[in-house]
């Protein structure tokens, strides 16, 4: 198999360079820039198969690029490194279709898993059968085309959004801890400490239920994860 291709996007140079360093002794191939522009010239010229993306760049706001590489590559992992205290900044970053993000300062050996568990995901990734159609409410969703009919109307999905979803549906009526999900959808150790996956679950929730702040089909269950639940009580 060919080495993966990384693009590192991160203008600080004391990082960029510990960075880039231990991703090739990773075994990865790294293109590494240090503005949003080189990033988006380098994103349409060559493919890759993860992106690395500090907010914070000279020329541009981090969470516009990771935008414009999603709108163009729904299933491209992109993780995003913010610095710390800027949590306004994470959730917008997810907002914006990023997959994970970390804060600065991180352990070199946290961002390695990270790397690792996102291109694993990504290899891993099949879609369900052409034209399997999952309903539940007023929703209607293609995984395989990762498109949906929801009570907002249309609305494409990121590949993560997807495998949530997928999990979701497969444990239909049962409660999904954070260590199954984190296993199952992110390839992460089951004792990660991430916030990341719940802003995952408020995101499902802003696109598929009619309340998002009283959830009907993605329920929390206080202190053991959540559940999915396809026709709730009363409908
Ligand atoms: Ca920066």
């Amino acid at each position: 198999m060919n080495r993966p291709h990384l693009l590192l996007v991160e203008d600080e140079t004391n990082i960029a360079q510990a960075l880039l360093f231990n991703l090739e002794l990773e075994g990865y191939r790294v293109t590494h820039v240090t503005t949003g522009a080189e990033a988006l010239s380098s994103f349409a010229g060559e493919p890759c198969n993860l992106v690395i993306l500090d907010l914070m760049l000279p020329d541009s706001n981090g969470i516009d690029i990771c935008r414009q590489m999603r709108r163009q590559d729904k299933r491209l992992p992109i993780l995003i490194l913010t610095a710390l205290g800027e949590e306004k900044h994470r959730v917008n970053g997810l907002d914006a279709g990023a997959d994970d993000y970390l804060t600065k300062p991180f352990s070199l050996g946290e961002f390695l898993l990270r790397v690792k568990g996102m291109l694993r995901r990504s290899q891993w990734y099949q879609p369900t059968q052409a034209g399997e159609i999952a309903a539940f409410g007023a929703n209607r969703v293609n995984l395989a085309e990762l498109a949906a009919e929801t009570p907002r109307g249309p609305v494409t999905l990121t590949e993560l959004e997807g495998r949530m979803l997928a999990a979701f549906l497969a444990a239909e009526g049962r409660v999904l801890t954070r260590s199954e999900l984190l296993e199952q959808v992110w390839g992460m150790a089951a004792d990660t400490e991430t916030r990341t996956l719940d802003n995952f679950v408020v995101r499902l929730r802003k696109h598929f239920e009619v309340d998002p702040a009283n959830p009907r089909h993605f329920q929390t269950v206080r202190g053991r994860g959540y559940r999915f639940v396809r026709e709730p009580d009363g409908e």
